[in-house]
């Protein structure tokens, strides 16, 4: 078993209370992995004023230098690659190939922002009168409180702290209690890479007491959010009296429309890879299928027969397709969905069953659930389900595939399925989504490009992720120049 402190100030401290909690390998429950401080509102206090003492110097370097920082720590994490996918395995629980991926993830989103530092700077803008020069720069905020998921454990952390890094702030980050390995991982290869002392900060403990030091201390400049929308929605509300910057990326409700003249194995394989691939556990995973009624019953043939095969264990072991749910409350969230599903009319076409065959007993499996008959009004079909279930509507046209898809208050991935080139197009201007995907899976990211949500599922302000996630951590000053006289 592993054991982390937080890092402070570039030391290793234990809570002041001395309590700790450890993280329970979700394949099989009786594997402690790690154990961890449980940290309250001292600590939060404790980095804060850290990262403040830190921050002056480091926003003094130049971007390059500050650059060339993260680019060196990407090269640590990916030199750590194995090592780190299996932690992140045991601790989450994804397969070793997702966890493998999302560790190379990280690892590229350092090197990436670390080359962002030689373009990182201002604009020089024509004055409308000569001998005058007008510029602008762009600088930190100060110290920049992050909050990230278990969900992708390593990959959410590195596409937060790498922007605000590069800007020139400091950093204290609260990672979620049921995966914090993988930030201190990073916090380590930071460390490595020569990231002086006090300029990230990692705590770990309970959402709350962070939240109300955040809100309360006057040193955080800007908090950047990912999670669920009740949390998001309260952080808000805490930050809004002191204007706060605040940026927030929550849940989905993600369609894959299927129309007619789509290949229909095609579109089961996405809709089974994006639906049932990390768990069902990616905010912009496929929970709702809508399909043209003509073709229904042959699109649920092929997606119920993917869903039989897809292989359900252990995240380490070989041949695996879907790992566990990340701890019981999880696993019990999408049975009581499917249960309230089953109750509101719809019916299972596949899976939806805990498993517990052998050694699966010990951890928090369910079969991937396929749900048929579902209407857009049913709780299914609007709130978020954490996991491996996907609901399957049928409508007559790409019109009312549209008015479903369009029909909930959050907008985060949507896929379309088809050859219809002009449908493609009508539906990437008309569908409510941050991120629109054709003949692709809903979840799967370039993490060159901008991403975030639109409705409910973001404050939709400023994107994350692409050479423009920066731009939520800087503020622009204008200066004008007279060299004329
Ligand atoms: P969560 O909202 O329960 O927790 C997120 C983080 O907030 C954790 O670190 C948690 O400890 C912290 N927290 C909880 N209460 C707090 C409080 N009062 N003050 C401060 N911090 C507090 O979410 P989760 O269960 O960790 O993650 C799942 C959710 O995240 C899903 O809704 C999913 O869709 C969403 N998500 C969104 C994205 C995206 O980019 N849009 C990506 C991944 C996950």
């Amino acid at each position: 078993m592993k054991s982390y402190n937080n890092w402070i100030g570039g030391q290793s401290l234990p809570a002041q209370s001395n309590a700790r909690f450890v993280t329970h390998n979700p394949a099989d429950v009786r594997e402690t992995v790690a154990e961890y401080p449980k940290s309250g509102q001292a600590e939060a206090a404790a980095a804060i004023s850290a990262a403040k003492d830190a921050f002056g110097k480091w926003a003094a370097l130049t971007p390059v230098a500050r650059g060339r920082i993260l680019a060196k720590a990407g090269q640590i994490i990916e030199a750590r690659k194995s090592e780190l996918a299996e932690r992140l395995t045991r601790e989450e629980g994804k397969t070793l190939t997702e966890a493998t991926g999302e560790v190379q993830r990280a690892a590229d989103i350092f090197r990436f922002f670390g080359g962002v530092g030689y373009t990182h700077g201002g604009q020089v803008i024509p004055h409308d009168l000569p001998g005058n020069l007008l510029y602008t720069r762009r600088e930190p905020l100060g110290v920049v409180a992050l909050i990230t998921p278990w969900n992708f454990p390593i990959a959410i952390p590195a596409w937060k702290m790498a922007p605000a890094l590069l800007a020139g702030n400091s950093v204290v980050i609260k990672p979620a209690s049921a995966a914090p390995a993988m930030t201190f991982e990073l916090a380590q290869a930071l460390d490595e890479a020569g990231l002086p002392k006090g300029v990230l900060n990692v705590v770990v403990g309970e959402g709350r007491p962070f939240g109300t030091e955040i809100a309360r201390n006057s040193a955080i400049a800007a908090l950047s959010f990912t999670g669920s929308h009740a949390v998001g929605s309260s952080l808000y509300q805490a930050l809004a009296p002191r204007m706060v910057r605040t940026q927030l990326e929550m849940g989905g409700k993600n369609p894959t429309i299927v129309l007619a003249d789509a290949d229909l194995d095609l579109a089961a394989g996405l809709v089974a890879r994006a639906g049932f691939g990390l768990t069902g556990q990616a905010c912009t995973a496929t929970s709702r299928v809508i399909v043209e009624r003509s073709v229904l019953a042959p699109f649920l043939e092929r997606l119920v027969n993917k869903a039989r095969a897809w292989k359900v264990g252990p995240g380490l072991a070989a041949g695996v397709d879907m790992g566990p749910a990340v701890n019981e409350a999880e696993l019990q969230g999408n049975l009581d969905a499917i249960q309230q599903a089953l109750g509101e009319g719809a019916n299972l076409a596949w899976g939806g069953a805990r498993l517990t065959d052998g050694d699966l007993a010990h951890g928090w499996f369910l079969q991937p659930a396929v749900l048929t008959d579902v209407t857009p009004f049913m709780r299914i079909a609007r709130d978020e389900v954490f996991g491996p279930v996907v609901a399957v509507m049928a409508v007559d046209d790409f019109e009312q595939a549209l008015a479903v898809a369009n029909g909930v208050d959050v907008g985060l991935s949507a896929t379309l399925v088809t050859r219809d080139l002009k449908k493609a197009l009508v539906y990437a201007e008309r569908i409510e989504a941050g991120v629109v995907k054709i003949n692709q899976i809903s979840t799967g990211l370039a993490l060159q490009a901008p991403f975030g949500g639109v409705k409910k599922s973001s404050t939709d302000s400023f994107k994350e992720q692409g050479a423009g996630a920066v731009d939520f951590y800087c503020r622009t000053k204008t200066i004008y120049l007279d060299y004329s006289a």
